[in-house]
């Protein structure tokens, strides 16, 4: 037992989820340092969106506890159940919501099931076992069989339902499941790091992990290691950075082509990525100007969407206009934020009739944006509302992608070339700590669901403005210090 905190404790349903997503996590939960934990705006989201779609599924307020039970409410939330499984192991689940059903219980002629929420598309393990685990404990609590439970999500209009036969098969994989979550908390130390990092971004653990990384020189921290490559890589005895480093290119590259060529063809990036790192130095890799179309621009606009992407709702454009001084000079200080908030309510046309004034204002600056998004977003709109092939072309010519730019023209001592970290390496300051495209989607919901009637929700609507200015600057820095390394 790493701790007296184990002692007498059970396995919960919130251990089992988060273990699914990585076996570190659930650990980290259970004896990590609770300060070194970071809210994220993405549970958050969730929680609402699990209300919401609750509401909807029962067409009512969920009640809570026993005694909504014993009165055979449509749905109840607010259920502790608990129970001991065979091995002895203490087991407890605190189930999202019950809905009642047909059927015989203690109550009387009705019964319930468990129900869980789903963010996003795909059913795994983990809503099937979570269910599963429910059930189990659900089933000598109501004294009436569960032969199934509801996954939900969020669809085009409404909620998608997907039953699930909790059989003996899935209660088999969720026993094995317990014991390997069971046998990982019985560990000393936590887990490795999860080898897809990505992960991280929405983990509450983030920070600890992060730091952990960076000093061990863990393999995921460098750019262009994925999890696939990653233990491709472990199983060649190349297990982080410094070795990666130091690796050798005719050895790697041959190793790595046995994987497939996409890996081997990657092999002599992966090694000056991992050196540069090592080393904090960044390495130029062609020498031609990075940005030769802003030479003799009067101007450039610079242009961050915000979206939410479930709603598939690119909610906010917004642009800084940054002139030119007649001697040449970038001029910051006269540069003007300006934020378009599109209200899918009012129509594409409308949204389209707004930006094409902005961009045919100034039809020769040039259009500068961080990574692939808002230029295919931009292109989409255009060619829906009718644009005409030359418009494309010259739309399409406008937009300069400084992300590219930098892939094509540098390597940086970054773990990431996403505009945070890029920036962020240059000095970039974010006004607003802590704050990513996550909470910005938060403040958004929170502004859209209560639109005009409290001061807290326009508050949301300036922070989100605030945030995306600042994206717009990060791009501008990026774009400056590829001028200026020129
Ligand atoms: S931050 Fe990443 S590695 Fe750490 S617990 Fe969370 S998901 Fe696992």
């Amino acid at each position: 037992m790493p701790n007296k905190l184990m002692q007498g404790k059970g396995l919960t349903d919130r251990l089992l989820r988060n273990w699914f997503r990585c076996r570190r996590r659930a650990w980290l939960d259970k004896y990590g340092n609770a300060e070194r934990r970071l809210w994220t705006a993405h549970r958050t989201i969730q929680l609402n969106d699990q209300q919401q779609g609750f509401t909807y599924l029962i067409e009512s307020k969920p009640k809570r506890g026993v005694k909504a039970c014993e009165e055979g409410t449509a749905g109840v939330v607010g259920i502790r159940l608990k129970g001991t499984l065979n091995s002895g192991q203490v087991i407890e689940a605190h189930p999202p919501l019950l809905q009642r059903i047909e059927g015989e219980s203690r109550w009387g002629n009705f019964a319930y099931r468990p129900v869980l929420w789903k963010q996003g598309k795909r059913l795994t393990r983990e809503h099937r076992l979570g269910l599963s685990l429910v059930g189990l404990l659900l089933e000598p609590f109501q004294k009436a069989e569960v032969p199934e439970g509801l996954i939900i999500s969020r669809a085009n209009r409404g909620i998608k339902k997907e039953k699930i036969t909790l059989n003996n098969g899935l209660e088999k994989q969720l026993s094995d499941s317990l014991e390997k979550l069971a046998f990982d908390l019985n560990r000393k130390e936590p887990p490795p790091l999860t080898a897809d990092r990505r992960k991280c971004s929405l983990c509450s653990w983030r920070s600890l992990c992060g730091e952990e990384a960076g000093i061990s020189g863990h393999l995921s921290e460098v750019s262009g290691i994925g999890a696939r490559r990653l233990q491709i890589l472990e199983e060649l005895d190349i297990h982080n950075l410094e070795d990666l480093a130091a690796a050798d290119l005719i050895f790697l590259k041959e190793k790595l082509d046995y994987f497939g060529t996409q890996h081997g063809e990657a092999a002599q990036q992966l090694i000056k990525q991992a050196m540069v790192q090592r080393d904090g130095c960044a390495e130029r890799l062609d020498q031609k100007p990075a940005l030769p179309e802003l030479r003799s621009a009067p101007g450039v606009l610079i242009y961050d969407i915000e979206s939410d992407p479930d709603a598939k709702d690119d909610f906010l454009h917004g642009f800084v206009n940054l002139p030119r001084r007649k001697c040449g000079e970038w001029n910051i200080e006269s540069a003007k934020y300006h934020p378009l908030l599109i209200l899918a309510e009012n129509g594409e046309d409308t949204a389209w009739e707004r930006l094409k004034w902005k961009l045919d204002y100034y039809s020769d600056w040039p259009i500068l944006h961080y990574g692939e998004t808002e230029a295919l977003s931009l292109s989409r709109i255009a060619q829906r509302q009718g644009a005409s092939q030359d418009e494309l072309k010259a739309l399409h010519n406008r937009l300069i992608d400084i992300h590219a730019r930098v892939r094509k023209h540098w390597l940086l001592p970054v773990n990431s070339y996403g505009l945070k970290a890029v920036a962020g390496w240059i000095g970039f300051k974010w006004s607003q700590f802590e704050v990513d495209g996550a909470k910005a989607l938060l403040w958004w919901r929170q502004w859209r669901g209560g639109r005009g009637t409290s001061r807290g929700n326009s508050n949301s609507l300036r922070r989100i403005y605030k945030y995306n200015k600042d994206d717009c600057l990060a791009t501008w820095a990026v774009a400056k210090w590829l001028m200026d390394n020129s």
